[in-house]
């Protein structure tokens, strides 16, 4: 019965409200907001505390407050995709870095840029236009989407094809730790490498290991001009023997993009009319002349098939369309096949016996990268309502493991990530990944059980 009134004050003492209020009392009415509805929602949540602070100093005092009050803390940016992973275990406060968005330092010459994180993407690229500079990153969400979050997450888009993942083009970052304590690593020019394998360790470990606040980038030259070419075919695997082509040979695409081309939208429909079920869509991004070169040499290696280069008008509208029907609400499920790339084709085989193609789902593949993403919605899963879910889909993870690759769950309803680890096994490196997450976090107050190996 005590045990009972004790759990209750506690809960009350961590209500949302509550947690709201002593952020109030502690940092003042503009350092603190209470969340309802679907802004910065991470499960069914009525109501969420937020902590905004303004610089690092504040962040790291609201850490040391929250672990002094045995808080847990979910590191956000703008919030976008917070309900990617593993549900939270505990979540009592989010810290937000979208007040902290100054451009540090930026040397156009030097071609590196210093950043707070949560600076959007899509913000410095438009100013680092000015210089004919970016940061060749483009992952999948919206405009508010920051640099930091991209960063902790290792979040790519279809130009991972030509550019990479944000591993390739950070070379430094801030931290603050789950005490307090805040740290440099690598550095904020190119030829500065040291500790760079913690900046490694820091990207993609999603919010488990510190918050994130200011990251040093090499940036690149805009390029001169941006053609995109698309082949369409009925049968996807002669458009996987085009890719593998097409990687073997001497042409650098930017994206190389595998979809299911029966999509409502009309700018894909657009492109691709009535030319197959199947799309390969090539992006480049060089000077004029070698996108010419580039292109003659894709259209003589899929002689066999149907192509359309596309205007830029339609081409900006096919990429417009295709990044919004990815992130579109209509799916509820979202898995993340990752194989070899010469593993692609079999991978395929494989996911249209478990899916078979229809108007309910949808298959995209960064193709290059052997990446494939298979979107569907409840209905197209006959067996989703079944007791039978977790283990189907265990089973389909278990292929993607016999072809050497992983399958993580991007989305899916809050019922079936609560029975079934979105990350699956990560096998050895799993007392790896507790020894650090103890190291860094020993409270486990950052994104409890959001990670890998319930990390
Ligand atoms: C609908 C949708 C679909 C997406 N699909 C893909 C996809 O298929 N592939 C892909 O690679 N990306 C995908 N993304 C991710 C996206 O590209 C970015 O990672 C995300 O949009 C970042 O935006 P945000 O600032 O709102 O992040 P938030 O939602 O605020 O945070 C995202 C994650 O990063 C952590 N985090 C945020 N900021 C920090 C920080 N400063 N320090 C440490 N941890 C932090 C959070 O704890 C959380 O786990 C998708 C995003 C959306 C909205």
């Amino acid at each position: 019965m005590i045990d009972n009134l004790r759990a209750e004050v506690l809960s009350k003492e961590k209500a949302p409200e509550a947690i709201h209020r002593r952020l109030v009392e502690e940092f003042g009415q503009d350092r603190a907001l209470l969340a309802i509805g679907e802004h910065y929602r991470l499960t069914g949540e009525p109501s969420r505390a937020i902590a905004l602070p303004r610089t690092v100093e504040e962040l790291s005092e609201m850490l040391s407050f929250a672990m002094s009050e045995n808080l847990t803390v979910i590191p956000a940016g703008a919030g976008t995709w917070l309900n990617m992973g593993n549900p939270p275990v505990r979540a009592h406060l989010i810290i937000s870095t979208t007040h902290m968005s100054r451009v540090r330092e930026y040397e156009p010459a030097d071609l590196t840029a210093t950043i707070e994180a949560g600076c959007p993407l899509y913000t410095f690229n438009q100013l680092a236009a000015q210089h004919r500079q970016w940061i060749p990153l483009d992952p999948f969400g919206d405009e508010s989407s920051t640099l930091g979050a991209i960063v902790a997450t290792a979040s790519s888009g279809p130009m991972r094809c030509g550019f990479g993942t944000p591993r390739d083009w950070v070379i430094g970052m801030q931290v603050v730790h789950a005490y307090g304590l805040t740290t440099r690593a690598g550095g904020k020019v190119v030829k500065n490498v040291a500790g760079y394998d913690l900046c490694k360790l820091y990207t993609g470990s999603y919010g488990t290991l510190g918050m994130i606040t200011e990251i040093s980038f090499k940036l690149r030259a805009l390029p001169l001009a941006e053609r995109t070419l698309v082949f369409g075919a009925n049968d996807v695997y002669q458009l996987c023997a085009l890719a593998a082509r097409i990687t073997a040979s001497d042409i650098q695409p930017a994206a190389m993009e595998l979809l299911s081309a029966k999509l409502s939208n009309e700018s894909i429909e657009l492109a691709t009319t009535g030319d197959g079920n199947y799309v390969l869509a090539l992006q480049f991004l060089d000077e004029e002349e070698a996108i010419r070169w580039q292109m003659a040499e894709a259209v003589r290696l899929g002689a066999d098939l149907k192509h359309f280069p596309l205007s830029i008008e339609v081409a900006t509208q096919f990429w417009e369309a295709y990044r919004a029907t990815e992130v579109s609400q209509e799916w509820d499920l979202i898995f993340k096949v990752s194989v070899k790339p010469a593993e692609l084709a079999g991978m395929i085989a494989e996911v249209q016996k478990y899916l078979p193609e229809s108007p309910l789902s949808m298959l995209r593949a960064h193709a290059a990268n052997g990446v494939i993403r298979l979107h569907a919605t409840n209905q197209a899963l006959a067996w989703f309502r079944t007791k039978e879910r977790p283990k189907r889909i265990a089973e389909f993870r278990r292929r993607a493991q016999d072809y050497g690759g992983t399958m993580v769950i991007l989305r899916a309803p809050m019922e079936l990530k609560s029975q079934i680890d979105v990350w699956g096994e990560v096998g050895p490196t799993a007392s790896l990944m507790h020894a650090l997450k103890e190291k860094f976090d020993p409270q486990n107050l950052l994104n409890p059980g959001r990670f890998v190996s319930g990390i």
